[in-house]
């Protein structure tokens, strides 16, 4: 029998919704098993210690799967230590391939953050304004530590070289399945690609005018998802929904497209294309019809940093620019 295919799961700054992905795959999984021995997953399924991946030998597991954005001390430490023990790793998801929905908080400074998070949120009662502190003298005499929160988010493969590219939040169970499948007989696209179908989400969906044989009309009313229920039949975009579909990776084929919802991009974008939000601007901009549907969709939208790069903020080119005014 052939040996089995050493495989590793570590979840960074995310959460662990790609790794459910592995998991909804439900009876393939059985299958997947007979042929992968998984020698570590942590800390989802484990809860490992530094020292257990530290002392495995290097490029001892075949291949590595990093779920999440790399976005304290901890997540820098054991990326470039599962990187080191791995012949093959493969970012995956949108947190890990480009940062993800947890990453627009770089659109905000740390102070903000902390902020919001222990103090004026809802449920949090912290009169004294305590803020988590990344060391800790207990009673006099324990040295506590906890990890520290870096100054920007970054992408798995601004840390350590990645082969392999998975988007999707999360990756679509059915296409993990296929991407395994792939890993397994050896057939993988050349490295530094994404394994992807390569079609865009518009490919598959029932409702593109071009498909159908139609002209792609421009949009003249901007709508927003409160506006009222979609037609089921029609092109979201072509109704003045802001569907990303035409640059998005379609391997979840549509999945929110079949529920009346527009694409918002989770999938990532369709191979060659270096800037997600930039080309989803470019993409929206060019199907206005005119000034008023420009100014329309000004007014309805008034966060549109975080919706053209919702899943993508940090690896694209926005993110510097914003690093630049921190760091002023
Ligand atoms: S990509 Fe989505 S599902 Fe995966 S870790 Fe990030 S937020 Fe969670
Ligand atoms: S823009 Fe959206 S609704 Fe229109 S065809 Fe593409 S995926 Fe379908
Ligand atoms: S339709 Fe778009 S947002 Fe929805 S799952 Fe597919 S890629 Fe993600």
């Amino acid at each position: 029998m052939a040996a089995k295919v050493k495989t590793a799961f570590l979840l960074a700054g995310g959460c662990a919704g790609c790794e459910m992905s592995v998991v909804d795959l439900s009876e393939v999984l059985v299958d997947v098993l007979e042929s992968i021995e998984i020698v570590f997953w942590a800390p989802t399924v484990a809860d490992v210690k530094y020292c257990d991946l530290e002392e495995m030998e290097d490029n001892s597991i075949d291949v590595a799967f990093v779920d999440g954005m790399i976005r304290n001390t901890e997540n820098e430490h054991t990326v470039k230590v599962l990187r080191a023990k791995s012949k093959v790793l493969v970012a995956f998801g949108a947190c890990a391939t480009l940062g993800g929905i947890g990453a627009l908080g770089d659109l905000h400074t740390k102070e903000e953050l902390f902020k919001q998070a222990y103090q004026d949120s809802f449920s949090t009662d912290n009169p004294d304004g305590v803020m988590p502190s990344p060391e800790y003298l207990l009673d006099g005499k324990y040295e506590l530590t906890i990890p520290a929160l870096l100054d920007n988010c970054a992408t798995v493969d601004q840390i350590v070289d990645v082969e392999y590219y998975v988007g999707g939040c999360p990756p679509h169970p059915k296409f993990v399945g296929q991407i395994l499948t792939s890993l397994l007989a050896g057939e993988l696209p050349p490295p530094g690609s994404w394994i992807t179908s390569g079609k865009a989400v518009c490919d598959s969906c029932s409702r593109n005018p071009v498909r159908n044989g139609q002209e792609r009309l421009p949009v003249g009313e901007i709508k927003r998802t409160i506006d009222g229920t979609p037609d089921p039949d029609t092109c979201l975009l072509q109704q003045g929904y802001m569907c990303f579909g035409p640059v998005t990776q379609g391997d979840c084929e549509g999945s929110c497209l079949n529920v009346n919802m527009p694409c918002r991009g989770c999938g990532g974008p369709l191979p060659g294309i270096k800037d997600f939000g930039a080309r989803c601007v470019s993409t929206i901009a060019s199907s206005m019809a005119d000034d008023a549907a420009v100014d329309q969709f000004i007014d309805k939208y008034n966060d549109m940093a975080k919706m053209f790069y919702r899943y993508a903020h940090t690896a694209g080119s926005l993110n510097r620019k914003v690093a630049a005014l921190k760091d002023k």
